[in-house]
């Protein structure tokens, strides 16, 4: 195994893609990047990444920078709870660690954000501790390389890979073995046909010797996720619309949204934006049209968004939660969900085609 260990530093070292983060020892940027990376894919990653450093080069200005300013940067990358984190954690850095972030593992692993995979990614490329990192990718690579016939999705798996790995992990090469572990799961011991032929770790990969590589990794199917419908209203008046920003924590926290919610069992959904506009803000509204349908999965569920363009037919609303009345023009300044903007473009079309409903003040 410690032969193989040795082809794949060779191989990851002569074909590694160039990436930015792959260009800097800057342990900010490297963090950055592999909370990023998380969950994201490489080729999604690296605009995201350039913009986010050119608008919060240091650890410094991104504690200092407002939330919504994180946000909006984050706009679109989805699993916005991992922004939320960075940021606390870059203030805890200014106001705890005197701008220094921490280079133990033990310490920087309090930080907020900071589990396993970040911790192990980032002291080990960063700062040179053997931590190994345990991603999907790793797991397939390791499943296939040792044999594992362990569902890979269990957590005991992963914590046992993780032992495996530390007794492999060279000490003087830790982040190198990390991102060659998972560029080789990205690029060549991929789900679907890997790449047998040019790997450096085919003379002694158990799936490969034994023909098994279709088998292996064991992965329990999980249950169907379960996709709701939701309907939200985009109130219109005297020229402006009405947003709403969601609490700062739990799922999507921070960014904002149109009101409305799930439409229950049985109810209609035009129905259901009625009642949520009533139940959710305490406004009375009328449905002008509906203006669009769409879908959209998160990892756990998925969504199918109806869009209603309301106006107010009586009490104004009445939100606890932050809330302003915009011009479409401001909608860009805004960090919202990616579901929203799969409506943006009909919501322009709309608003451009209906100067008269646009500027009633009902
Ligand atoms: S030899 Fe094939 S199955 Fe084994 S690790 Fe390499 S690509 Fe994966």
């Amino acid at each position: 195994m410690r032969k193989s260990v040795r082809k794949l530093l060779s191989w990851f070292h002569e074909t590694k893609r160039d990436l930015p983060w792959r260009r800097t020892d800057d342990i900010y940027h490297i963090w950055v990047s592999e909370v990023m990376l998380q969950q994201t894919r490489v080729e999604t990653v690296v605009a995201y990444y350039q913009r986010f450093l050119q608008r919060f080069p240091t650890v410094g200005e991104l504690a200092a920078a407002p939330l919504q300013a994180v946000l909006k940067i984050w706009e679109g990358l989805g699993y916005y709870a991992r922004a939320r984190n960075l940021h606390r954690a870059a203030q805890m850095v200014m106001t705890e660690h005197d701008g220094h972030i921490p280079k133990e593992p033990d310490v920087f692993r309090r930080l907020p954000g900071v589990g396993d995979y970040i911790c192990a990614a980032v002291m080990s490329i960063a700062v040179g501790y053997p931590l190994p990192v345990v991603d999907g990718n790793v797991l397939r690579v390791y499943a296939r390389w040792t044999g594992l016939g362990d569902d890979i999705g269990a957590g005991g798996t992963r914590a046992a890979v993780g032992r495996a790995l530390a007794a492999v992990i060279p000490a003087d090469r830790p982040g190198d073995f990390n991102e060659a572990m998972m560029e080789l799961g990205a690029l060549v011991c991929t789900p679907r046909q890997p790449r047998c032929e040019v790997c450096p770790l085919a003379v002694d990969c158990y799936a490969c010797i034994h023909d098994r590589v279709d088998e292996l990794p064991v992965r329990r199917r999980k249950p169907a996720v379960p996709v709701y419908d939701v309907a939200v209203a985009v109130i219109v008046r005297a020229g402006r619309l009405y947003i709403q920003q969601r609490r700062p924590e739990g799922h999507l926290g921070g960014l904002w949204e149109f009101p409305g919610g799930k439409v229950r069992d049985g109810e209609e959904p035009m129905a259901a934006v009625v009642r949520e506009c009533r139940e959710e803000i305490g406004a009375e509204v009328s449905v002008l049209e509906q203006l669009a349908e769409v879908r959209h999965m998160y990892s756990h569920f998925g969504i199918r968004l109806r869009v209603y363009v309301c106006r107010l037919s009586a009490s104004p609303p009445v939100p606890s939660q932050p809330h302003c009345w915009i011009r479409m023009a401001e909608l860009v300044n805004y960090p919202f969900p990616a579901a929203n903007h799969k409506f943006f473009g009909a919501l322009k079309q709309w608003w451009a085609d209906h100067p008269a409903l646009v500027q009633a003040d009902p």
